[in-house]
């Protein structure tokens, strides 16, 4: 139920207002002074204020300036009701309102004015939700709703400025599903793209809270492990490889036989570095290189037989790493 806040001293029109507005199927809330209206507000979290400007207290404006100082109370449309003579004030008022409504004003009025101020909140909502699901799509893997490259980038970034302020290591893990070309070929696309949401499961489940695992596109994975040693990064990256070869990942069933279920494997790369250059300006080519190393690292896991991790260490990471 929408629900509309009178904020009005004069009793009699308080009154009229919120007997049409009720009639009108709204729940109403009444105040009868500025500092009252503020409490209610807090209370009942109104989809709309009618907002009278001479009150006791704190007058019109006063409210409509606390209410929009603050983040929670700040997207609630105001409408102010307000006496002929105070319309000078009013073109200054209104950068706090949608609207105003003059007294005395005929109902029919008022209901236009609050039912377009509250049409028009309506939208904005709208377009605040459909902007921060787009905020969030624009960083999220859409098939395995874990972050995609351009998330853990962002993350990358912050989290080595994080590590050369505070003198912390930092580790990067690459990993490449092995040989998953011919997981397609032999079970579908389909099956692969399970494949590919199992593994990501296993990347979540095996990394902590600070950390940020990703998809880098295709079956390559990423994950960013803030404060973490040689060791620690050792480790998780050997804890997914064994995780990874333990899957048991169903399949569909073969004409009502049940299948036996697809194993896969993973190689990865670790880049740690235990310092950050602190003369380089440019964070991003620290970025580049830390991956590049990871990179050259599950290159040669790879090369080597694949289901596999190999670790680089850095002292000083720099944007001159060997390449
Ligand atoms: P290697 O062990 O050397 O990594 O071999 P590979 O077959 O895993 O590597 P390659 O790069 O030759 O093949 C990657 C395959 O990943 C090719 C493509 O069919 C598959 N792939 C990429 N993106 C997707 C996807 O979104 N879904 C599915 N099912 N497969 C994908
Ligand atoms: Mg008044
Ligand atoms: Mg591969
Ligand atoms: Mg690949």
């Amino acid at each position: 139920m929408t629900v509309v806040l009178i904020a009005e001293d004069d009793p009699e029109i308080n009154e009229l207002m919120a007997l049409t507005l009720r009639m009108e199927g709204y729940q109403v809330v009444q105040a009868r002074d500025g500092e009252q209206a503020l409490q209610c507000v807090k209370q009942q979290e109104p989809d709309l204020v009618l907002l009278d400007v001479m009150m006791p207290r704190i007058s019109g404006y006063g409210v409509a300036r606390t209410l929009q100082e603050n983040p929670a109370t700040s997207h609630i449309p105001i409408i102010f009701v307000t006496a002929k003579h105070e319309m000078e004030d009013l073109v200054h008022g209104l950068e706090l309102a949608v609207d105003y409504v003059c007294k005395p004003f005929a109902m029919p009025e008022l209901l236009a004015r609050v039912r377009a101020a509250l049409r028009m909140s309506k939208l904005q909502e709208d377009l605040r939700n459909s902007n921060e699901q787009l905020a969030r799509l624009a960083v999220t893997d859409e098939l395995t709703g874990i972050a995609n490259r351009r998330g853990f980038d962002a993350h990358l970034e912050d989290e080595l400025w994080r590590a050369r302020r505070f003198g912390q290591s930092l580790a990067i893990v690459m990993f490449d599903l092995d040989r998953f070309k011919a997981v397609n070929d032999t079970y579908g696309h389909a099956q692969g793209d399970v494949v590919l949401k199992a593994f990501a499961e296993v990347l979540h489940h095996s990394s902590r809270r600070i950390d940020k695992v990703a998809r880098f596109g295709g079956e390559e994975f990423a994950a960013l492990l803030p404060a973490t040693d040689t060791t620690g990064a050792e480790t998780f990256a050997e804890k997914v490889r064994a995780a990874t070869e333990a899957l048991e990942i169903p399949r569909e069933s073969v004409d009502g036989q049940p299948a036996p279920p697809i194993h896969v494997t993973v190689s990865g790369g670790v880049a740690v570095a235990h310092a950050i250059d602190q003369g380089e300006e440019n964070i991003t080519v620290l970025t580049r290189a830390l991956v590049q190393a990871a990179d050259r690292c599950l290159y040669q896991a790879k090369g080597s037989g694949r289901n596999r991790i190999i670790v680089d260490t850095i002292e000083t990471l720099s944007a001159s790493a060997p390449a």
